[in-house]
């Protein structure tokens, strides 16, 4: 008996989260706290009119809609379903009315209290702590009734039926728990929706600027050749602003290459090649700037001699990139290290520095187009790399400490797969 009404309660309670998907599904406008909170109050009044009596208490899943409430839809959904079970315990009445009503604030409090931190944590923590609070709840259950057996006189006569008790608790926690990850589901799907519409809309802005970024290229290229003709014959004060002028075209003009390759990678001259070969170029290629400074720059290669067959030039940018932010970002006498280690299907590449580090915000942040914390920077580089690994079918993974240092690994797929790309 008790089985089946908690049953038909699991059923009950899961009303509100199907319903709302299906509506949810077909109309953005019904996406509001107060009809979650209509519907999961008339779902707790349901849940209370099939609840089992035993012991002087009703025994059914109302606290799983009321924590869920206040959980996920927070002081308009948790209050309608709190004020919903409060009227109804009073008119319900009973010698165990003021347990009822105790008992129903004590779990609405814990979940309203933590509604606004709930909704930063992970999904999966989430889910953890309904759970958790749906323990709270039974916890408080089982206190009622050892008190009220207690102000019978009976509490030493131990004639709880445990195993009943233990498969409230049980099903109490499945529904709750299958209820925060069905919950879990809609907001998944919500979040996916809305981040298409948006790569959509990015989408065409970023082609939009691409074609534009292309087009200024060429007059600057033009503008840029006759300045520097003019700085050749002007000897005047004039000098030193047109070698001004000539560096912030040049800066303009990479931000746009960058811009550009990052839009369209062009992968135009396919060739086969050692990474060590690549490796040892950039190295070279950034020593100086390691030493300008003060930041030594080592690399430890193998010696297999594993061979790409992909652009050369771009595999060197990608390199470039996240090594000149290892420099970037290590302060001076610290160390910027490049290993690599490869065996017959994949090399993998650890560009290691003991700079600031990023905070998870930085690293959730990172690979975002122009996300920069450098006064000069275009927060084009890391988004650069990242595309040309990906064309590359490789990986980039980042692990940092801020205060102690950050490392990118980087893994490249063999020669098996030449990349011809023209996307
Ligand atoms: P930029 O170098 O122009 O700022 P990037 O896309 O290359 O743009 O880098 C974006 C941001 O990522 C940097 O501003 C920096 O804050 C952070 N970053 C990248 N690599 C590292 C690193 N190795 N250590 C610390 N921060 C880094
Ligand atoms: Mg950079």
């Amino acid at each position: 008996m008790l089985a089946e009404k908690l049953l038909l309660n699991v059923l009950i309670s899961l009303a509100p989260v199907l319903f709302f998907s299906i509506l949810n599904e077909n109309n953005r406008k019904m996406n509001s706290p107060f009809l979650r909170g209509m519907l999961a109050s008339i779902a707790a009044l349901t849940c209370m009119f099939f609840s089992y009596s035993n012991y002087g208490f009703n025994w059914d899943l109302r606290y799983v809609l009321l924590i869920l409430a206040f959980l996920y839809d927070g002081p308009v959904g948790g209050g309608m379903v709190l004020t919903t079970l409060l009227g109804a315990r009073v008119l319900m009445g009973g010698e165990t009315v003021v347990f009822g009503l105790v008992n129903t604030i004590l779990t609405a409090l814990v979940p309203f209290i933590l509604h606004k931190r709930f909704l930063s944590y992970t999904s999966n923590k989430r889910v953890f702590l309904t759970t958790i609070l749906c323990g709270w709840s039974l916890l408080l259950c089982y206190i009622s009734l050892t008190t009220y057996r207690y102000f019978e006189g009976n509490l030493l006569k131990i004639d709880f039926n445990i195993p009943d008790l233990l498969l409230v608790g049980l099903i109490q926690t499945i529904a709750i728990a299958l209820q925060a990850k069905l919950v879990e589901g809609i907001i998944e799907r919500n979040r996916l929706k809305k981040e298409i519409q948006r790569s959509e809309k990015l989408n065409t802005l970023g082609e939009l600027a691409a074609s534009i970024a292309h087009e200024v290229r060429n007059p600057l290229t033009v503008v840029k050749g006759f300045l520097q003709l003019m700085q050749q014959e002007e000897k005047g004060k004039n000098y030193q602003y047109l070698s001004l002028v000539l560096s912030e075209l040049g800066r303009a003009e990479s931000i746009i290459n960058d811009y550009l390759n990052f839009a369209k990678p062009k992968f135009e001259k396919i060739e086969e090649f050692t990474l060590n070969e690549v490796l040892v170029e950039v190295v070279m290629l950034l020593d100086p700037m390691a030493a300008k400074q003060g930041v030594q720059l080592e690399s430890e290669l193998d010696s297999t001699g594993f061979t790409l067959v992909t652009d050369r030039n771009q595999l060197k940018q990608a390199l470039v990139n996240l090594i000149k932010n290892a420099i970037e970002a290590t302060p001076d006498g610290g160390k910027v290290s490049v290993h690599n280690k490869s065996d017959c299907h994949q090399a993998s590449i650890l560009i290691s520095d003991t700079g600031k580090g990023m905070t998870p915000e930085q690293l959730s942040r990172i690979g975002t187009l122009f996300y920069t914390t450098k006064d000069k920077g275009t927060g084009l580089g890391t988004s650069v790399s990242l595309r040309i690994i990906e064309t590359m079918k490789g990986k980039v993974s980042y692990k940092s400490v801020p205060g102690v240092g950050t490392e990118v690994r980087m893994v490249l797929p063999g020669s098996q797969t030449p990349v011809l790309v023209n996307l």
